[in-house]
């Protein structure tokens, strides 16, 4: 049997366009379709222009600090269409860089919905026809949900924000998740009036219990209002003025937007994947093994449309483990393990390793912890700490987890996660010689 392509990789984000590059780069026939923007959630409505938005709105504090360093600053005001215009065209010169890489490494690429239409069949929509490839990708992401209750259409996510054409000066966030919360601080930060929330006792469910008391009380301390054990039953657009979201309690709030962040389901609806026999979970996630291989033997799936962990560098690395796998004869298993993550929060927290409850669950631990005010608020004046935690094995000493809650905590995560990956013990962090001054140096310095 021959077929049009070696491999098709169906959607241009994380996981896809490394797997497409990779794959064609051993000299497989490859092609890939995009409904959007090449470059995918990430590049385009996630984590880069997210992160953009995140410095943005640290100036503000930044701006504060300063006097207590002996500055005056001036008038000071932030221009949304300037910023918006200004990230809109770094995104353009992204996407543009993704679409070129993938081309100079043989990959054709199809700008056009596809569709599965058998095990070996993709149908691109937009031109009408349908080619076969041998293997098929599937890596089409998730997209944001938002449950059905009245006036639900009134509501935005971060898909939409990305786009406002207008700062939105109250705004109402839904969800205590990644995004909910990493949103809630940048439009504080903004300037915005915003009311967070959420439907348990404390945000950031999942995380380490402390570290997620941390931020959530420097979130408040900072100005975001957080609402615990509440909902939104309904939302109002009344003739004039903005938004009403009527709370679950019976209380108004009066918003210019309100942004549902509840999480992101996987893509699959009317993806045909039936046509092939792909095997689906509850929320329509691909159902993968170790190696992303699905219940059809010609069809992986990588990335959040597998709703494993939901963060750009594992969809890369499950698209670099199927190339492996599929393509070099060397059946590889993308990691799941230990991987470091940080939550643009402000303040922000670098995370690796297990949760002290977690961790608490299975085995005895001791718990190390430092809460202290970072050289830079000696002087700034402002009232606001760090938090870093260990959280450790009794028994081999192994660092379980490391918790980070601060000022350039997602950078220094990335190296504590080296150690833990390796098995670092806590020995091992006292014997390491700390950097002087900075924050970091806490990590081992905590007896
Ligand atoms: P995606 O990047 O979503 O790519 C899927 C692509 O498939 C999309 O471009 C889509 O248009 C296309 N597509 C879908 N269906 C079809 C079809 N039928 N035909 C053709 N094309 C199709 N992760 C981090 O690690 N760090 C962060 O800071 C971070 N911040 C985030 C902030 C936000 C607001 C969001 C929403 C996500 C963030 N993430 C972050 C998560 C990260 O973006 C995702 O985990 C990652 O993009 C998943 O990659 P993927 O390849 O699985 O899917
Ligand atoms: P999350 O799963 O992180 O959070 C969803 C939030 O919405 C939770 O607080 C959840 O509550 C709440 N929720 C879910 N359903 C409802 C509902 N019906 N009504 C009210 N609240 C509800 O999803 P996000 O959308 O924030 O982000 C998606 C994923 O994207 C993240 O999990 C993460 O993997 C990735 N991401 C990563 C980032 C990073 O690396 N910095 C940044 C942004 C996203 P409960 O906890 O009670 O279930």
């Amino acid at each position: 049997m021959t077929y049009d392509y070696d491999l098709f990789v169906i959607g241009g984000g994380s996981g896809g366009v490394r797997a497409a590059r990779m794959a064609a780069q051993t000299g497989a026939r490859v092609a890939s379709a995009e409904e959007h923007r090449f470059g995918g959630t990430c590049v385009i409505r996630g984590c880069v222009p997210k992160k953009l938005m995140v410095y943005a709105s640290a100036f503000s504090e930044a701006f504060e600090d300063a006097a207590g360093f002996g500055w005056t600053v001036g008038e000071r005001s932030f221009d949304w269409s300037a910023f918006m215009a200004a990230k809109n065209a770094e995104i353009a010169r992204l996407e543009g860089i993704y679409a070129r890489n993938l081309e100079g490494a043989g990959v054709e690429l199809h700008r056009t919905r596809a569709t599965v239409a058998g095990p070996h069949s993709v149908r691109l929509e937009d031109h009408g026809r349908e080619v076969t490839a041998k293997h098929i990708l599937i890596a089409v992401g998730g997209a944001p949900f938002v449950p059905d209750f009245p006036g639900s259409q009134h509501a935005i996510t971060s898909n939409e924000l990305f786009e406002l054409q207008t700062m939105p000066r109250r705004v109402v966030i839904v969800g205590g998740g990644y995004i909910a919360s990493e949103f809630a601080g940048i439009l504080n930060g903004l300037g915005a009036q915003v009311t967070q929330l959420y439907r348990g006792a404390r945000i950031l469910r999942g995380f380490d219990g402390e570290t997620a008391q941390f931020v959530q009380d420097e979130m408040i301390r900072k100005g975001v209002e957080i609402r615990l054990n509440a909902d939104v039953a309904a939302i109002e657009k009344p003739e004039v003025g903005g938004l009403v979201a009527l709370l679950d309690s019976g209380e108004r709030i009066e918003a210019d937007a309100v942004l549902y962040a509840t999480g992101r389901w996987p893509n699959t609806t009317g993806l045909g994947l039936e046509t092939a026999g792909v095997e689906l979970g509850p929320k329509g996630e691909v159902k993968v093994d170790r190696y992303s291989a699905t219940s059809c033997p010609s069809i992986h799936a990588v990335g959040d449309v597998t709703d494993r962990v939901a963060l750009t560098p594992v969809a890369i690395r499950e698209g670099a483990a199927f190339v492996r796998t599929v393509f070099e004869g060397e059946p590889t298993a993308a990691d799941h393990e230990q991987i470091p993550t940080a939550v643009f929060t402000q303040p922000e927290i670098g995370t690796c390793g297990e949760s002290e409850e977690a961790a608490a669950a299975r085995e005895t631990v001791e718990i190390y912890r430092a809460a202290f005010r970072p050289t830079l608020h000696t002087l700034s004046g402002r009232d606001e700490k760090m938090l870093m935690k260990l959280v450790v094995s009794k028994s081999s000493r192994k660092v379980l987890g490391c918790h980070v809650v601060g000022h350039a905590a997602g950078e220094m995560i990335q190296l504590a996660g080296v150690a833990i990956k390796m098995g670092a013990t806590k020995e091992d962090f006292d014997r390491t010689v700390a950097v002087h001054p900075t924050a970091a140096e806490e990590l081992v310095t905590m007896r």
